[in-house]
């Protein structure tokens, strides 16, 4: 609500379309303190829910801002906004899921690889130089990997890969590209893949691609599985 003595005002926003696992927690947080808002984001089982406090001016640019500047995967179907009383908070937080008894959110597709991870996993210096599980909050797996929502890594087949130290950096640290990007891994933590040959019995090889690359070479057939 905007209050005339001070100029503060306080919004909520309810955000529905697909606005899990594209990048959009770390966008209104970045966008939120663009615009020196404190409040909160968080995923809901309906989508994406924010509080934002500031000048008033400050609020409404932010708001008009949202669709306009949209990670690149999202999808918005709708903006709900209301008025709500200032707090005088300090801070603006990426809140833990909220899980709501009706969910509705939707979910992003699988996405290919974005040209940042296509160079990384080509850069014999990145530390996921061929890792073929490589992603970010701009691409990878998302459909295949998801059991349930809010889309958090609990509730996706990442569960099994806790996070390796630099993994867990990138994951915390708002200006990096893997800001709570949900399949986060590399060689240290992350999937492997596995050659097997057709009795199920493990190929022994240092390297399942390369080793797959000179089966077909010689002519056989191999089936790949991904995540999911
Ligand atoms: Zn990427
Ligand atoms: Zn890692």
């Amino acid at each position: 609500m905007p209050n005339h003595l001070t100029g503060q005002a306080r919004v909520k926003a309810i955000i529905s379309g697909v606005v899990q696992g594209v990048g959009f927690r770390p966008f209104i947080y970045q966008l939120a303190h663009r615009h020196r808002l404190v409040g909160y984001v968080t995923n809901t089982s309906t989508g994406v829910e924010i509080e934002v406090e500031g000048r008033e001016e400050d609020v409404h640019a932010f708001l008009k801002a949202i669709p306009e500047e949209r990670p690149p995967l999202a999808l918005i179907s709708s903006i709900k906004t209301h008025p709500l009383t200032p707090l005088g908070e300090e801070a603006f937080l990426i809140k833990k899921s909220q899980v709501y008894a009706h969910r509705s959110t939707l979910i992003s597709p699988d996405v290919c690889i974005c040209e940042d991870c296509l160079r990384e996993v080509f850069d014999p210096n990145d530390r996921r130089h061929r890792y073929p599980f490589i992603n970010c909050t701009n691409c990878g797996p998302r459909y295949t990997i998801i059991d349930d929502i809010p889309y958090d890594r609990p509730n996706t087949s990442m569960r099994k890969f806790p996070m390796c130290k630099e993994c867990g950096s990138e994951y915390n640290d708002p200006r990096d590209r893997r800001f709570h990007a949900q399949p986060n891994a590399c060689f240290q933590c992350g999937p492997e893949v596995f050659l097997y040959d057709k009795e199920k019995k493990p190929v022994l090889c240092n390297d399942p691609i390369l080793e797959t690359i000179k089966l077909l070479e010689k002519g056989f057939i191999v089936a790949i599985k991904g995540l999911g």
